[in-house]
């Protein structure tokens, strides 16, 4: 399944979404998100996770529209902040999303973060913007399993994809079994603990048995979980090693070894307690 960078999931709607993507969040609106994606798309990355809350939407519609790839060969995620959610301004903020991307289109378009009380509410937005074909996919992010209850207990269409935060120390085997039980394709956010699998001895053992780096075994520990990652840089160098996962393959006690690791241990906020 997952043999090259160009590799895709078909997601629950027949949409075909990379394993690894770029994720930009912190890169700054401009040059330094532009050259990052322009790096990421001459070596073989076909996938961009942005927000709106990123605010660099602008300088990443300006790097796709001018990278000369065709757009139905790229893969493009943006996100409904929670305050559209709060004051209800759910389909202008994708109108503005749109905007500022200066595209027709995004491939998927998530609702970032399960604000309680309207996430529901959301939902059937969610729904009619893809209806207009202007979100090729809608799915969530930050969603606990009661979060996806309360949301398909009345949905017309199940989200494609759940973005959450998963690493070796925040596995949340439950949540991945739910999703794969639903067709919901669970995508890792802070796949690399934002820096710290440098840190974690098992993961340091395993890259020197596998003559890998530490990110690339967490990396490859993903796709063979079947979640799709989006690990961050804005380094050419790291960019590159971030992709070099397509060439070897975990074997199964390592797979144990790494799940092992778990701790329950977030380093973003909680899904439980959406308050900002
Ligand atoms: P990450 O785990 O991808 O870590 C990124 C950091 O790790 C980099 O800033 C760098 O310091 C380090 N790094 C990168 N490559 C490395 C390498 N090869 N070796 C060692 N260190 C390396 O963390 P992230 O940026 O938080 O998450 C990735 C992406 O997920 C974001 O850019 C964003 O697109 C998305 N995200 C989504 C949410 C959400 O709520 N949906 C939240 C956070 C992040």
């Amino acid at each position: 399944m997952t043999h090259s960078i160009k590799a895709r999931t078909t997601l629950n709607n027949g949409s075909e979404m990379p394993w690894l993507g770029l994720g930009v969040y912190k890169l700054a609106n401009g040059g330094e998100v532009e050259d990052a994606i322009r790096y990421a798309l001459d070596i073989g990355y076909r996938s961009i996770d942005t927000a709106s809350i990123y605010e660099n939407e602008a300088g990443v519609g300006r790097a796709l529209r001018d990278c000369g790839i065709p757009r139905d060969e790229i893969f493009l995620t943006t996100k409904l902040w929670n305050t559209d959610q709060r004051e209800r301004r759910q389909l202008a903020a994708f109108e503005e999303s749109l905007d500022r991307l200066g595209l027709d289109y995004v491939d998927l378009y998530l609702v970032h973060w399960p604000v309680a009380d309207r996430f529901q509410e959301t939902w059937p937005l969610m729904e009619e913007i893809y209806d207009s074909g202007r979100a090729r996919a809608i799915g969530v992010s930050n969603f606990m399993q009661d979060h996806l209850e309360k949301l398909m207990d009345d949905c017309r269409i199940v989200p494609a994809v759940n973005q959450v935060e998963f690493h070796p120390h925040l596995v949340q085997p439950e949540l991945l079994d739910f999703c794969e039980r639903h067709e919901i394709r669970l995508e890792a956010w802070s796949p690399l603990m934002q820096g710290e699998v440098t840190d974690e001895p098992t993961i340091v053992a395993l890259a020197k048995k596998y003559g890998k780096s530490p990110a690339q075994v967490v990396l490859r520990w993903d796709l063979q979980h079947g979640v799709v990652t989006i690990p961050k840089s804005g380094r050419p160098e790291r960019i590159a090693e971030n992709a070099g996962i397509f060439d070897f393959e975990l074997a199964a006690g390592d797979m144990t070894l790494l799940d092992g690791l778990d701790q329950g241990r977030r380093l973003g906020p909680s899904p439980w307690q959406v308050d900002f």
